[in-house]
């Protein structure tokens, strides 16, 4: 019977995926192909119960990778035929105002999500590369597109027009659109079922917060306000981007320096945030055991990141009219005690206060008995939303 979902996030060198066998959500192996394009040969590792492999395969294109990633599937019996695999669903970066929920693949979708590539050229494109791949290996496996931009397609237009000319939201597509949408949506409703409560009754602001971040304001289980925009560069500081800044630093340095648009554009996103204040690190790890060393320029990277955090969940309960639930994850949210706790001190008027221990411990809810606001960490899992979705279309 064909009950098996596959979800796929291809990257511009990688791609990732996992099996899930539903409606049990079961999840049956999990991998990731790295390196693709470089050289003759691509890193391929996965997981399946307790084991664990790392090897190298023969390939160079995404083709190649979901080529091997078929057989092998066969090969190890995780399939007995491809009959079984019920739907693919893909990760899309940008689905722009065509799409608000997720979507089956047919011509007329996969031509929007080519056309939106010029919203987002670093990803659609590659994203369409995944998408083909399968189709050409599985013609008749339906596929869905899950994109990181439709949850938040409920904002109003208070909240994602800019204050430029509004003809270029009319003509050039120019609007906040926000991204980790996925992300944002499943820890959500992960918070709702925890506390055995209705999503649509809670007032939810989410810090996600990894390598890229974002915070989304969610009230009647809608996405009402979040920080990325246009692109993922906006909001949060973050590993290596800037987020928001005085947009006339821009002109401004690109005259001072004498840096093109494309200079500007790497130099905001590759080299600077945590990276761009230590000059040694972009990952947070590295920067708290610095901070903690009595490195100056650590301390004043985590106190700006955890300012701005801390601003954002202000301003996004303010905008929801009050707050029941703030929620911490990915890498940083999830796993670091300290940030959670220097975020949320001196938050008590505010009605959040932390309990030490179960911060310390990284228990799901981190907040006191007292807390007016319920502080909960909770694991994100796009890949699981993205199989849901697809198992849910098909
Ligand atoms: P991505 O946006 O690449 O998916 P992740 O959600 O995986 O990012 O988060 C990566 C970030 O999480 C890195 O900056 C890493 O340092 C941070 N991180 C992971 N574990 C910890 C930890 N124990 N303490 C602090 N930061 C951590």
């Amino acid at each position: 019977m064909a009950n098996k979902i596959m979800s796929i996030n291809a990257g511009s060198s990688s791609l990732k995926f996992q099996l899930f066998g539903m409606p049990e959500e079961e999840l049956l192996v999990k991998g990731l192909f790295e390196r693709i394009g470089l050289e003759e040969e691509m890193g391929f590792s996965y997981s399946m119960k307790d084991e664990k492999v790392k090897t190298t395969i023969k390939g160079k294109t995404h083709e190649d990778a979901i080529n091997f990633l078929l057989h092998f599937l066969l090969d190890r019996k995780i399939l007995m035929s491809l009959q079984e695999l019920a739907g693919v669903g893909h990760r899309v970066a940008h689905g722009g105002e065509d799409f608000k929920k997720s979507s089956l693949v047919n011509l007329e979708a996969l031509k929007k999500i080519k056309d939106l590539g010029k919203l987002a050229p670093l990803h659609n494109p590659v994203n369409v590369v995944g998408i083909e791949a399968l189709q050409k290996e599985l013609p008749d496996c339906p596929q869905v597109a899950v994109f990181d931009t439709s949850y938040h397609q409920t904002m109003e237009a208070k909240n994602y027009v800019y204050p430029l000319p509004y003809r270029f939201y009319e003509e050039d597509s120019v609007r906040r659109y926000g991204f980790h949408g996925t992300s944002h949506q499943f820890v959500a409703s992960e918070a709702a079922s925890f506390l055995g409560k209705p999503l649509e009754s809670l007032k939810i602001v989410s810090c996600h917060l990894g390598n890229g971040a974002s915070i989304c304001g969610i009230k009647d289980g809608k996405s009402v306000i979040t920080s990325m925009g246009f692109t993922p560069l906006a909001g949060l500081m973050m590993g290596t981007r800037c987020g928001d800044i005085d947009p006339s630093i821009i002109p401004f340095l690109q005259k001072e320096k004498n840096l093109s648009a494309d200079d500007m554009d790497k130099l905001m996103n590759g080299e600077s945030g945590f990276k761009g204040i230590t000059e040694f690190s972009s990952d947070t790890r590295d920067i708290i055991s610095e901070a903690e060393n009595g490195n100056e320029r650590a301390q004043l990277a985590l106190d700006m990141f955890t300012g701005r955090v801390k601003q954002t969940i202000g301003a996004y309960a303010a905008e929801l009219d009050g707050l029941d639930v703030l929620i911490f994850t990915a890498g940083i949210g999830e796993n670091s005690a300290i940030i959670r706790e220097r975020i949320c001190e001196n938050m008590t008027f505010f009605g959040i206060q932390l309990d030490e221990s179960q911060n310390q411990q990284g228990s799901m809810r981190i907040s006191t008995e007292a807390s007016k606001v319920e502080v909960l960490v909770v694991e994100t899992n796009e890949e699981l939303m993205i199989v849901r979705d697809t198992y849910n279309l098909i």
